[in-house]
Protein backbone atom coordinates (compact mmCIF):
# COMPACT_ATOMS: atom_id res chain seq x y z
CA UNK A 1 0.00 0.00 0.00
CA UNK A 2 2.53 2.47 0.87
CA UNK A 3 4.85 0.87 -2.36
CA UNK A 4 8.14 3.04 -3.57
CA UNK A 5 7.90 3.82 -7.64
CA UNK A 6 11.89 3.73 -8.77
CA UNK A 7 12.77 5.14 -11.63
CA UNK A 8 16.25 4.86 -13.18
CA UNK A 9 17.68 8.28 -14.75
CA UNK A 10 20.17 8.84 -17.16
CA UNK A 11 22.17 11.57 -16.75
CA UNK A 12 25.45 12.49 -18.46
CA UNK A 13 28.44 12.52 -15.65
CA UNK A 14 26.55 10.93 -12.87
CA UNK A 15 27.14 7.38 -11.80
CA UNK A 16 23.60 6.88 -10.86
CA UNK A 17 20.44 8.65 -10.73
CA UNK A 18 17.61 7.35 -9.10
CA UNK A 19 14.31 9.03 -8.44
CA UNK A 20 11.62 7.25 -5.63
CA UNK A 21 7.88 8.15 -6.14
CA UNK A 22 5.73 7.40 -3.17
CA UNK A 23 2.35 8.65 -3.79
CA UNK A 24 0.27 7.18 -0.85
CA UNK A 25 2.98 9.23 1.96
CA UNK A 26 3.04 12.26 -0.49
CA UNK A 27 6.73 12.88 -1.40
CA UNK A 28 8.96 12.21 -4.67
CA UNK A 29 12.58 11.92 -3.70
CA UNK A 30 16.11 11.77 -5.66
CA UNK A 31 19.62 9.99 -4.86
CA UNK A 32 22.07 10.57 -7.24
CA UNK A 33 25.36 8.84 -7.23
CA UNK A 34 27.91 11.52 -8.65
CA UNK A 35 31.17 9.72 -8.25
CA UNK A 36 32.32 6.46 -6.28
CA UNK A 37 35.84 6.69 -7.19
CA UNK A 38 37.45 7.14 -3.35
CA UNK A 39 34.46 5.04 -1.74
CA UNK A 40 30.44 4.41 -1.51
CA UNK A 41 28.80 7.88 -2.12
CA UNK A 42 28.29 9.90 1.28
CA UNK A 43 25.75 12.98 1.23
CA UNK A 44 23.12 13.95 3.24
CA UNK A 45 19.37 14.10 2.48
CA UNK A 46 17.70 17.22 2.22
CA UNK A 47 13.87 17.88 2.29
CA UNK A 48 12.36 21.10 0.62
CA UNK A 49 9.52 22.06 -0.50
CA UNK A 50 10.66 22.15 -4.39
CA UNK A 51 8.36 24.08 -6.56
CA UNK A 52 9.20 21.68 -9.67
CA UNK A 53 10.52 18.10 -9.56
CA UNK A 54 13.19 19.75 -11.96
CA UNK A 55 14.43 22.15 -9.34
CA UNK A 56 14.78 18.86 -7.15
CA UNK A 57 16.82 17.40 -9.69
CA UNK A 58 18.85 20.45 -10.55
CA UNK A 59 20.01 20.72 -7.33
CA UNK A 60 20.41 16.77 -6.19
CA UNK A 61 22.67 16.59 -9.33
CA UNK A 62 24.81 20.13 -7.82
CA UNK A 63 24.83 19.13 -4.78
CA UNK A 64 26.22 15.42 -5.25
CA UNK A 65 28.81 16.44 -7.42
CA UNK A 66 29.71 19.31 -4.24
CA UNK A 67 30.38 16.20 -2.12
CA UNK A 68 32.36 13.89 -4.71
CA UNK A 69 34.90 17.23 -4.50
CA UNK A 70 34.68 17.64 -0.49
CA UNK A 71 35.14 14.29 0.09
CA UNK A 72 37.88 13.79 -1.98
CA UNK A 73 39.55 17.10 -0.85
CA UNK A 74 39.47 16.27 3.21
CA UNK A 75 41.42 13.07 2.25
CA UNK A 76 38.31 10.55 2.56
CA UNK A 77 37.55 6.83 1.39
CA UNK A 78 34.23 8.27 0.36
CA UNK A 79 32.53 9.30 -2.79
CA UNK A 80 29.80 12.00 -4.04
CA UNK A 81 26.31 11.69 -3.41
CA UNK A 82 23.25 13.44 -2.35
CA UNK A 83 19.19 12.79 -1.94
CA UNK A 84 16.76 15.25 -2.01
CA UNK A 85 13.22 14.78 -0.70
CA UNK A 86 10.26 16.72 -2.29
CA UNK A 87 7.62 17.24 0.47
CA UNK A 88 5.58 19.34 2.27
CA UNK A 89 6.62 18.59 5.93
CA UNK A 90 3.61 20.61 7.87
CA UNK A 91 1.17 18.02 5.65
CA UNK A 92 3.26 14.48 5.50
CA UNK A 93 3.17 11.47 7.91
CA UNK A 94 7.12 12.18 9.02
CA UNK A 95 7.55 8.76 9.90
CA UNK A 96 5.74 7.21 7.03
CA UNK A 97 8.02 9.55 4.78
CA UNK A 98 11.64 8.65 6.92
CA UNK A 99 10.33 4.83 6.59
CA UNK A 100 10.04 4.77 3.00
CA UNK A 101 12.68 6.83 2.23
CA UNK A 102 14.95 4.58 4.15
CA UNK A 103 13.93 2.06 2.13
CA UNK A 104 14.71 4.21 -0.84
CA UNK A 105 18.11 4.10 0.59
CA UNK A 106 18.15 0.67 0.75
CA UNK A 107 17.31 0.14 -2.50
CA UNK A 108 20.80 1.83 -3.29
CA UNK A 109 22.44 -1.27 -1.48
CA UNK A 110 25.36 0.80 -0.48
CA UNK A 111 26.62 2.41 -3.19
CA UNK A 112 24.91 5.50 -1.20
CA UNK A 113 25.10 6.32 2.21
CA UNK A 114 22.65 8.97 3.64
CA UNK A 115 23.01 11.68 7.03
CA UNK A 116 20.72 14.37 8.04
CA UNK A 117 20.66 17.34 6.19
CA UNK A 118 18.62 20.38 6.24
CA UNK A 119 15.03 19.56 7.58
CA UNK A 120 16.17 16.04 8.53
CA UNK A 121 17.39 15.24 11.98
CA UNK A 122 18.82 13.00 14.14
CA UNK A 123 15.73 11.62 15.02
CA UNK A 124 14.34 10.71 11.44
CA UNK A 125 17.72 9.21 10.37
CA UNK A 126 16.79 6.76 13.24
CA UNK A 127 13.66 5.92 11.86
CA UNK A 128 16.08 5.44 8.26
CA UNK A 129 18.17 3.15 10.42
CA UNK A 130 15.35 0.54 10.45
CA UNK A 131 15.14 -0.07 7.14
CA UNK A 132 18.39 0.09 6.11
CA UNK A 133 22.16 0.16 7.36
CA UNK A 134 23.37 3.03 4.53
CA UNK A 135 23.04 6.12 7.32
CA UNK A 136 25.52 8.09 8.78
CA UNK A 137 25.44 10.18 11.99
CA UNK A 138 23.14 7.88 14.15
CA UNK A 139 26.26 6.02 15.71
CA UNK A 140 28.83 7.53 17.87
CA UNK A 141 29.85 10.73 15.74
CA UNK A 142 26.38 12.67 17.11
CA UNK A 143 26.05 15.90 15.18
CA UNK A 144 28.67 16.80 12.87
CA UNK A 145 28.00 20.67 12.93
CA UNK A 146 30.55 21.25 16.03
CA UNK A 147 32.69 19.44 13.69
CA UNK A 148 31.96 21.80 10.99
CA UNK A 149 31.99 24.84 13.09
CA UNK A 150 35.57 23.69 14.19
CA UNK A 151 36.93 23.59 10.89
CA UNK A 152 35.81 26.60 9.47
CA UNK A 153 37.47 28.18 13.04
CA UNK A 154 40.55 26.62 11.88
CA UNK A 155 40.19 27.71 7.98
CA UNK A 156 39.44 31.19 9.12
CA UNK A 157 43.08 30.99 11.47
CA UNK A 158 44.65 30.06 8.24
CA UNK A 159 42.98 32.49 6.19
CA UNK A 160 44.05 35.66 8.52
CA UNK A 161 47.73 34.40 8.66
CA UNK A 162 47.65 33.76 4.75
CA UNK A 163 45.93 37.36 3.75
CA UNK A 164 46.29 39.65 6.93
CA UNK A 165 49.87 37.89 8.43
CA UNK A 166 48.10 37.50 11.76
CA UNK A 167 49.17 34.70 13.98
CA UNK A 168 46.46 35.25 16.03
CA UNK A 169 42.75 36.71 15.58
CA UNK A 170 42.69 38.53 19.33
CA UNK A 171 41.34 42.04 17.69
CA UNK A 172 40.02 41.11 14.41
CA UNK A 173 36.50 41.48 13.54
CA UNK A 174 34.19 38.84 11.99
CA UNK A 175 30.74 39.22 10.50
CA UNK A 176 28.92 35.90 10.89
CA UNK A 177 25.57 35.55 8.42
CA UNK A 178 23.49 32.99 10.39
CA UNK A 179 24.11 31.78 14.13
CA UNK A 180 22.45 28.10 13.96
CA UNK A 181 24.02 25.20 14.84
CA UNK A 182 27.81 26.43 13.22
CA UNK A 183 27.42 30.03 12.78
CA UNK A 184 26.75 29.98 16.92
CA UNK A 185 29.74 28.04 17.60
CA UNK A 186 31.89 29.42 15.49
CA UNK A 187 30.76 33.36 16.88
CA UNK A 188 31.86 31.68 20.87
CA UNK A 189 35.30 30.48 19.28
CA UNK A 190 36.23 33.81 17.52
CA UNK A 191 34.71 35.52 21.13
CA UNK A 192 37.02 33.12 22.91
CA UNK A 193 39.76 34.77 20.72
CA UNK A 194 38.96 37.70 21.16
CA UNK A 195 37.43 38.72 18.00
CA UNK A 196 34.85 41.93 17.40
CA UNK A 197 31.77 39.63 16.67
CA UNK A 198 28.96 41.11 14.39
CA UNK A 199 26.14 38.94 13.74
CA UNK A 200 22.57 38.97 11.48
CA UNK A 201 19.96 36.39 11.17
CA UNK A 202 16.25 36.16 10.47
CA UNK A 203 15.58 34.05 14.24
CA UNK A 204 15.15 35.82 17.02
CA UNK A 205 15.48 33.27 19.01
CA UNK A 206 18.98 32.47 17.97
CA UNK A 207 20.37 35.66 18.11
CA UNK A 208 19.07 35.38 22.16
CA UNK A 209 20.78 31.74 22.98
CA UNK A 210 23.93 33.61 21.55
CA UNK A 211 23.71 36.39 23.29
CA UNK A 212 23.52 34.60 26.56
CA UNK A 213 26.70 33.20 25.91
CA UNK A 214 29.02 35.89 24.30
CA UNK A 215 28.58 39.89 23.77
CA UNK A 216 27.94 40.46 20.12
CA UNK A 217 27.11 43.47 17.82
CA UNK A 218 23.93 42.25 15.92
CA UNK A 219 23.16 43.71 12.26
CA UNK A 220 19.84 43.51 10.24
CA UNK A 221 20.18 40.49 7.50
CA UNK A 222 19.42 42.99 4.84
CA UNK A 223 23.13 44.87 6.17
CA UNK A 224 25.34 42.59 6.77
CA UNK A 225 26.53 42.44 3.35
CA UNK A 226 27.65 45.86 4.20
CA UNK A 227 29.41 45.36 7.43
CA UNK A 228 32.98 46.47 7.79
CA UNK A 229 34.67 43.76 9.04
CA UNK A 230 38.26 42.06 8.40
CA UNK A 231 36.28 38.41 7.73
CA UNK A 232 32.58 37.91 6.64
CA UNK A 233 31.65 34.64 7.14
CA UNK A 234 28.21 32.91 5.69
CA UNK A 235 26.71 30.31 7.45
CA UNK A 236 23.38 30.65 6.67
CA UNK A 237 22.48 30.28 2.71
CA UNK A 238 23.73 29.28 -0.36
CA UNK A 239 24.28 31.54 -3.32
CA UNK A 240 25.11 34.61 -1.24
CA UNK A 241 28.13 35.36 -2.88
CA UNK A 242 26.85 36.92 -6.49
CA UNK A 243 26.88 40.38 -9.10
CA UNK A 244 25.06 42.20 -6.04
CA UNK A 245 26.21 41.21 -3.10
CA UNK A 246 30.12 40.94 -4.06
CA UNK A 247 30.44 44.90 -4.65
CA UNK A 248 29.23 45.57 -1.45
CA UNK A 249 31.38 43.60 0.59
CA UNK A 250 33.93 45.50 3.29
CA UNK A 251 36.54 42.64 3.86
CA UNK A 252 39.33 40.88 3.74
CA UNK A 253 38.13 37.28 3.84
CA UNK A 254 35.22 35.18 3.47
CA UNK A 255 35.22 32.30 5.01
CA UNK A 256 32.41 30.50 6.43
CA UNK A 257 29.92 27.14 6.86
CA UNK A 258 27.68 27.57 4.30
CA UNK A 259 27.41 25.45 1.09
CA UNK A 260 27.83 26.41 -2.37
CA UNK A 261 28.01 29.94 -1.50
CA UNK A 262 29.09 31.36 -5.05
CA UNK A 263 25.74 31.65 -7.33
CA UNK A 264 27.90 31.41 -9.84
CA UNK A 265 31.85 29.46 -10.28
CA UNK A 266 33.04 32.78 -12.29
CA UNK A 267 31.76 34.68 -8.99
CA UNK A 268 35.59 32.60 -7.28
CA UNK A 269 36.88 35.30 -10.48
CA UNK A 270 35.03 38.70 -9.70
CA UNK A 271 36.22 38.00 -5.08
CA UNK A 272 39.84 37.64 -6.49
CA UNK A 273 39.53 41.08 -8.93
CA UNK A 274 38.37 42.71 -5.77
CA UNK A 275 41.08 40.97 -3.47
CA UNK A 276 39.18 39.04 -1.14
CA UNK A 277 40.63 35.71 -0.19
CA UNK A 278 37.38 33.28 -0.33
CA UNK A 279 37.91 29.90 1.76
CA UNK A 280 35.79 27.51 -0.68
CA UNK A 281 33.47 26.14 1.20
CA UNK A 282 33.69 22.72 0.59
CA UNK A 283 36.99 22.59 1.75
CA UNK A 284 36.56 24.50 4.92
CA UNK A 285 33.12 22.96 5.71
CA UNK A 286 34.56 19.49 5.78
CA UNK A 287 34.66 19.14 9.72
CA UNK A 288 31.01 17.35 9.65
CA UNK A 289 31.58 14.91 6.69
CA UNK A 290 35.27 13.98 8.39
CA UNK A 291 33.70 13.37 12.11
CA UNK A 292 30.83 11.05 10.03
CA UNK A 293 33.62 9.27 8.08
CA UNK A 294 35.30 8.70 11.78
CA UNK A 295 32.23 6.27 12.73
CA UNK A 296 32.19 4.41 8.89
CA UNK A 297 34.03 1.22 9.60
CA UNK A 298 35.61 1.83 12.83
CA UNK A 299 35.22 2.61 16.50
CA UNK A 300 34.84 6.43 16.42
CA UNK A 301 37.14 8.70 18.30
CA UNK A 302 36.38 12.38 18.79
CA UNK A 303 40.12 13.35 18.99
CA UNK A 304 40.65 11.96 15.66
CA UNK A 305 37.90 13.53 14.48
CA UNK A 306 39.30 16.72 15.74
CA UNK A 307 42.68 16.20 14.32
CA UNK A 308 41.41 15.35 10.90
CA UNK A 309 39.42 18.15 11.61
CA UNK A 310 42.16 20.70 11.92
CA UNK A 311 44.02 19.68 8.70
CA UNK A 312 41.49 21.51 6.82
CA UNK A 313 43.92 24.60 7.43
CA UNK A 314 46.72 22.40 5.33
CA UNK A 315 44.62 21.95 2.53
CA UNK A 316 43.38 25.72 2.77
CA UNK A 317 46.95 27.02 2.72
CA UNK A 318 47.42 24.76 -0.28
CA UNK A 319 44.61 26.38 -1.98
CA UNK A 320 45.92 30.00 -1.17
CA UNK A 321 49.37 29.58 -2.04
CA UNK A 322 48.49 27.69 -5.44
CA UNK A 323 46.13 30.48 -6.33
CA UNK A 324 48.38 33.09 -5.31
CA UNK A 325 51.50 31.53 -7.65
CA UNK A 326 48.69 30.57 -10.96
CA UNK A 327 46.67 33.73 -10.23
CA UNK A 328 43.77 31.50 -10.34
CA UNK A 329 40.20 32.17 -8.05
CA UNK A 330 40.68 29.75 -5.01
CA UNK A 331 37.28 28.09 -6.12
CA UNK A 332 38.48 26.66 -9.18
CA UNK A 333 42.04 25.63 -7.75
CA UNK A 334 39.58 23.47 -5.06
CA UNK A 335 37.95 21.94 -7.75
CA UNK A 336 41.53 21.02 -9.11
CA UNK A 337 42.97 19.72 -6.71
CA UNK A 338 39.95 17.72 -6.04
CA UNK A 339 39.89 16.09 -9.74
CA UNK A 340 43.67 15.31 -9.73
CA UNK A 341 43.04 13.56 -6.53
CA UNK A 342 40.16 11.58 -8.06
CA UNK A 343 42.43 11.12 -11.47
CA UNK A 344 45.06 9.54 -9.51
CA UNK A 345 43.03 6.89 -7.30
CA UNK A 346 41.29 6.30 -10.70
CA UNK A 347 44.65 5.07 -11.96
CA UNK A 348 44.50 2.52 -9.03
CA UNK A 349 40.36 1.38 -8.46
CA UNK A 350 37.76 1.18 -10.35
CA UNK A 351 34.42 3.36 -9.05
CA UNK A 352 31.81 0.71 -7.20
CA UNK A 353 29.69 0.93 -9.91
CA UNK A 354 29.99 3.26 -12.90
CA UNK A 355 26.19 2.39 -14.21
CA UNK A 356 23.06 1.02 -12.78
P1 LIG B 1 21.08 26.19 10.82
O1 LIG B 1 19.76 26.09 10.14
O2 LIG B 1 21.26 25.62 12.17
O3 LIG B 1 21.53 27.72 10.89
C1 LIG B 1 21.34 28.62 9.85
C2 LIG B 1 20.99 29.96 10.47
O4 LIG B 1 20.91 30.92 9.42
C3 LIG B 1 19.64 29.97 11.18
O5 LIG B 1 19.78 30.56 12.46
C4 LIG B 1 18.77 30.81 10.26
O6 LIG B 1 17.77 31.51 10.92
C5 LIG B 1 19.81 31.75 9.66
N1 LIG B 1 19.38 32.39 8.43
C6 LIG B 1 18.61 31.90 7.43
N2 LIG B 1 18.45 32.83 6.47
C7 LIG B 1 19.15 33.92 6.86
C8 LIG B 1 19.38 35.21 6.30
N3 LIG B 1 18.83 35.58 5.14
N4 LIG B 1 20.16 36.07 6.98
C9 LIG B 1 20.70 35.74 8.17
N5 LIG B 1 20.51 34.55 8.76
C10 LIG B 1 19.76 33.65 8.11
O7 LIG B 1 22.13 25.56 9.77
P2 LIG B 1 23.63 25.10 10.00
O8 LIG B 1 23.65 23.65 10.30
O9 LIG B 1 24.35 26.07 10.87
O10 LIG B 1 24.17 25.24 8.51
C11 LIG B 1 24.44 26.51 7.96
C12 LIG B 1 25.03 26.34 6.57
O11 LIG B 1 26.18 25.52 6.64
C13 LIG B 1 24.08 25.65 5.57
O12 LIG B 1 24.35 26.17 4.29
C14 LIG B 1 24.55 24.20 5.61
O13 LIG B 1 24.24 23.52 4.42
C15 LIG B 1 26.04 24.40 5.78
N6 LIG B 1 26.71 23.25 6.38
C16 LIG B 1 26.37 22.81 7.61
C17 LIG B 1 27.02 21.71 8.15
C18 LIG B 1 26.69 21.20 9.52
O14 LIG B 1 27.43 20.36 10.03
N7 LIG B 1 25.65 21.69 10.15
C19 LIG B 1 28.03 21.07 7.41
C20 LIG B 1 28.38 21.57 6.16
C21 LIG B 1 27.71 22.67 5.65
Amino acid sequence: MYMNIYTELDIDGYQRVVRCDNKKVGFSAWAAVHDTTMGPALGGCRVWNYDSDEAALTDVLRLSKGMTYKNALAGLNLGGGKSVVRADLTTVDRTALFENFGKFVEFLDGLYITAEDVNSTLADMEVVRQQTEHVATVGASGNPSPFTAYGVYCGIRTSARHRLKKEKLEGLTVAIQGVGETGARLAEMLAADRCRVIAADINRQNLKRLREKIHFDQISPEKIYNADCDIFAPCALGGILNQQTIPKLCCSIVAGSANNQLLREDDGETMRKRGILYAPDFAINAGGVINIDCEIGREYDPDRARQKTAAIATTLQKIFDLSDKEGMPTNRVAIKLAEELLAEQREHSEPLLRTA
